[in-house]
């Protein structure tokens, strides 16, 4: 059910921040809606007032500067490929967008807010009535988590497959929020509370993705799913690697906030492996088993290690 009262169309970064600092009965933006009206309609989001951002010209360029490259929030996932300085340097950010939801909704989802897209589980991304007949859970008012069995800490998965790769490539976001801009690194912004998994402030918007561009980025994404398309993340990795040999691994949809690991590429392979498993907290929250998703961490980092010719 979409119960929104009022929908606004900004033309401006800042008209949508000060119509966001008036809405005071609850409000959110919307960019691609994607994520936001599903949420809408099944219940979990009750917002009296979208903010939509969409017509915010300045949020939809991608601008080469010398030592990055920046890619306004509104870029949608399928215009990606279309800039040769990111199918150049980043070609796993371009896998990591192909594999977001559909062909038909990459056409309207856009890279902002896929950053920032909600936590899911099976037990919150279901109906009202799935929901009043199995309890209530942490995440939508209930007592406890379904998915743990009864933790006071909700475990909604973190699901952003290109978070996990920007993430790796230590790419920031500018953010405008009361007047000022501010430059934060993605991996900073969540906050692994499942409930709410956004260190950013209510009104802050993001205006773009920041990557750095002369590291010489090597990388590679993995996602685990059910079918090709239309898929969440059961599980998906990131492995990078860097010209002075600088590693960063980067799992999701694993825990409430991404797992991230930062090495060297002359790294025990084992330890890295041990290093990260011990990091990771999967519930039973997803269509495969908890079991299945932590055993396919060690075959995704095994064959990414080895396209990175790092292992044998
Ligand atoms: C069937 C289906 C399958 C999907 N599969 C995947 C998948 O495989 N992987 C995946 O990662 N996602 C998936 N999604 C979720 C969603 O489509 C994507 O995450 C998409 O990129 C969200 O972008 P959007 O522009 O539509 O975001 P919106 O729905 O418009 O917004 C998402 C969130 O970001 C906030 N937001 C958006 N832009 C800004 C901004 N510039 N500043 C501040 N806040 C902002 C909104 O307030 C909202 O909280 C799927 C969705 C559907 C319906």
């Amino acid at each position: 059910m979409i119960t929104e009262k009022t929908y606004i169309n900004a033309l401006s970064i800042e008209q949508a921040h000060s119509e966001a600092e008036k809405c005071t009965t609850g409000f959110r933006y919307i960019a691609g809606g994607t994520d936001v009206i599903v949420n809408k309609f099944q219940g979990n989001d009750n917002a009296d007032c979208l903010i939509d951002l969409s017509e915010i010209s300045e949020l939809k360029q991608v601008v080469t500067k010398e030592n990055n490259i920046e890619i306004g929030a509104l870029v949608r996932l399928d215009d990606l490929k279309n800039y040769k300085v990111i199918t150049d340097n980043f070609p796993s950010l371009l896998e990591a967008a192909n594999s977001v939801a559909s062909p038909v909704i990459r056409k309207t989802a856009t890279i902002g807010g896929n950053l920032l897209c909600e936590n899911r589980c099976v037990f919150y991304n279901q109906s009202e009535w799935w929901r009043e007949s199995a309890g209530h859970c942490l995440k939508c008012n209930g007592n406890v988590c379904i998915a743990s069995g009864g933790n006071k800490n909700c475990f909604a998965k973190f699901v952003s497959d290109t978070a996990v790769v920007l993430i790796s490539m230590s790419a920031s976001i500018e953010v405008f929020d009361n007047n000022t801009i501010s430059i934060i690194p993605i991996e900073e912004i969540y906050s692994g509370d499942g409930i709410t998994p956004l260190k950013l402030s209510k009104t802050a918007i993001v205006n773009s993705i920041h990557i750095p561009l002369n590291n010489e980025y090597k990388s590679v994404f993995k996602k685990l799913r059910q079918r090709e398309t239309l898929e969440f993340s059961s599980m998906s990795t990131a492995v990078t690697i860097d010209k002075t040999g600088k590693l960063k691994i980067v799992l999701g949809a694993v825990h409430a906030k991404p797992i991230i690991f930062n090495g060297n590429v002359a790294d025990d392979f084992n330890e890295i492996l041990n290093a990260i498993i011990s990091n990771t907290r999967i519930v039973e929250n997803d269509v495969y088993s908890r079991s299945y998703r932590k055993e396919m961490i060690t075959v995704f980092l095994q064959r990414s290690f080895k396209e990175l010719s790092l292992l044998k």
